[in-house]
């Protein structure tokens, strides 16, 4: 009997999906292929901070086995000088402040680099004096909010990579979001990928949101970045899809890299 098991073992092993991979060299699922720069700050509104806890504990789990380098910073300013090294740079609830910090994300992002942004990351308002910061963007200052956050219905346009495994239209955990003025929608290089549903509206109970276009994700393809608006309290990863649509963004930003795509499709 114990024979029996041990060939039916080694029956197992030898049909294993795992021989398909036969064909690659030994360290090519174990060698580090880029790196990421994961940037927030502990010093703003608690429910920003709690999505940025869950999010550095998301991507941690991303980069198990060495799938990547991740570093993880609250001192931006630490870095300006060796952003080139990073694949990515992802923003989770701040941005660059002060000329040194802007000057070298307006330069690594003229170069290729990549950005996948959270939320307050592209806050902006009047007092943010920041002309590229906009361009970048694709879109103008922020306008209007939804309070208290909510879930909300979105509709999603599934022909672009970061969507296609996603549904047409489905529900998003809880979160504040904003709406801009101008709307990314305007900016001719700018494309939409998701947009709260206008099902949604009035959207809101103390601050209400009644009418108008209302993206929460996009890409400004004269650039290698995406924004998501969600980042706004502790459920920001408890939904299957949303995490999908993470994954998908993420993914592609890195594949986009100027010196080739490290996944190798
Ligand atoms: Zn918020």
């Amino acid at each position: 009997m114990k024979h029996i098991i041990l060939l039916l073992l080694l029956a197992g092993l030898w049909f294993s999906p795992a021989r398909a991979q036969q064909g690659y060299p030994a360290s090519y699922a174990g060698a580090p292929r880029f790196r990421a720069l994961i940037v927030w700050s502990p010093h703003v509104e608690e429910a920003h901070v709690q999505f940025s806890r869950d999010a550095i504990r998301f991507f941690h789990k991303l980069s198990y086995g060495e799938g990547f380098l991740m570093d993880t910073t609250t001192h931006f300013n630490q870095f300006t000088d060796s952003l080139e090294r990073y694949n990515i740079i992802v923003m989770l609830n701040t941005q660059p402040h002060g000329e040194k910090e802007r000057l070298a994300f307006q330069r690594y992002m003229e170069q290729g680099g990549g950005w996948m942004g959270f939320h307050a990351a592209a806050y902006n308002d009047k007092h943010t004096k920041w002309p590229w910061f906009n361009q970048f963007l694709g879109c103008g200052a922020f306008y209007c909010n939804n309070w208290p956050p909510q879930p909300a219905l979105v509709d999603c346009d599934t022909t672009h990579t970061i969507t296609r495994t996603l549904p047409p239209s489905f529900v998003i955990p809880e979160s504040e979001f904003y709406m801009w003025n101008p709307s990314p929608r305007k900016n001719k290089d700018v494309r939409i990928l998701l947009s709260i549903s206008p099902k949604m509206y009035p959207f809101g109970i103390k601050d209400i949101v009644r009418w108008g276009d209302f993206p929460i994700v996009w890409t400004n393809t004269r650039y290698r970045m995406i924004y998501l608006n969600m980042g706004h309290g502790d459920t920001g990863f408890t939904d299957a899809t949303q995490n999908l649509l993470f994954v998908n963004a993420f993914r592609w930003v890195v594949s986009r890299h100027p010196k080739g795509n490290p996944f190798g499709d």
